[in-house]
């Protein structure tokens, strides 16, 4: 569970019931906890881009959600569910360094009724059914779930509204509190895993990859809808040898009937635009994260900016060893894409 070093929480936020919990709880625990006049924290101001990154990761701020408009999360789902922003985790490639880096610190929100009001007003619209929503957009949301329940009550929420649907990924593996809801499969659970070697690496303050499929486990028995995220893939040294070896990982130690649901995969390379680049190399100046433009080709995205992506050549094997490893699981599955 993570314990942060010091909270702030904005003045509004004590307007709700929420807000003065938590407060208490702080307290309680013996955290700093300190009353910002407005949304407006400056508690970082006038350090290093390092040392925001270092204090940010242990800061927690309880704020109210003010943007009530969702933005759209293509391909995922349809709409944003914004219940938590920031992560705990200090992922050296992580797109919150590029996206957050001046807000390195994981902001949760005490007026989630709000938020899932709007979301049924979405979903009210008729656009698109059913109406999928992703939980994880801008955030890890599991390591702060003991503290906000944000992900309890919005599985239970969804669970209700046969016209919409609720999904989420984390690499994190305290779910335990959610296993026993009633979420009619309406919410899918996606796990974030990689090789042994990939997270010791570049995953720091992350759960290894048996860890995350163990709890993968407790999400299947429980009848959940439940995902795959292999990502980034990295070329490096017996690659090959160890994405074998976690995909047999999966077949080990997942149940082989008692899943509901196809249990699906994305795949996604390791890629990078310049601006991350150079952040990323700001935070880690000792980085080993494999950065070198002339092994890449340049391409562009569907949001009008580019990436270096692994060349096609890679691309093909990367497709082929994975579509040859998962041909091997004794269980249903789907693969959603590999890019
Ligand atoms: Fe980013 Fe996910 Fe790592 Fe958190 S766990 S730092 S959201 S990649």
């Amino acid at each position: 569970m993570f314990k942060p070093k010091h909270v702030y929480i904005e003045k509004e936020a004590l307007d709700y019931t929420l807000g003065k919990e938590l407060k208490k709880q702080f307290e309680d625990m013996q955290i700093p906890v300190d009353i910002l006049e407005s949304n407006r924290v400056n508690f970082l101001r006038g350090k290093s881009v390092q040392e925001k990154y270092e204090i940010g990761k242990r800061v927690l701020v309880i704020g109210v959600r003010r943007t009530l408009e969702f933005q759209s999360c293509k391909p995922s789902a349809h709409y944003q569910l914004p219940l938590v922003t920031g992560c705990i985790g200090k992922c050296e490639y992580c797109y919150l360094n590029t996206n957050l880096k001046d807000k390195p610190f994981t902001r949760i929100y005490v007026n989630l009724d709000h938020i899932l009001k709007k979301a049924k007003r979405y979903t009210q619209t008729g656009k698109f059914k059913p109406t999928i929503f992703e939980g994880s957009a801008t955030s890890d949301p599991v390591p702060v779930e003991p503290y906000t329940h944000a992900l309890a009550k919005s599985i239970e929420f969804f669970a209700k509204d046969p016209n919409t649907r609720f999904r989420f990924v984390t690499k994190f593996t305290d779910i335990d509190d959610l296993l026993h809801l009633k979420h009619n499969g309406h919410t899918e659970m996606r796990f974030s895993i990689n090789t042994d070697t990939v997270i010791e690496s570049f995953e720091h303050g992350t759960p290894r990859a048996k860890q995350r499929i163990e709890a993968a486990r407790k999400a299947i028995k429980a009848g959940y809808p439940v995902g795959f995220l292999i990502a980034p893939v990295f070329i490096y040294p017996n690659w090959k040898e160890d994405y074998l070896m976690l995909i047999k990982m999966l077949k080990d130690f997942l149940p082989n009937e008692e899943s509901q649901h196809p249990i699906t995969f994305e795949i996604i390379s390791h890629r990078f635009t310049p601006t991350a680049k150079n952040h990323i190399l700001q935070v880690f100046e000792e980085s080993q994260l494999p950065t070198n433009e002339a092994e890449r080709t340049y391409k562009y995205g569907q949001f009008g900016y580019g990436k270096y992506v692994y060349p096609k050549e890679v691309i093909a094997e990367i497709k082929e060893l994975f579509e040859f490893g998962l041909k091997h699981l004794p269980f249903p599955y789907e693969i959603k894409y590999i890019i």
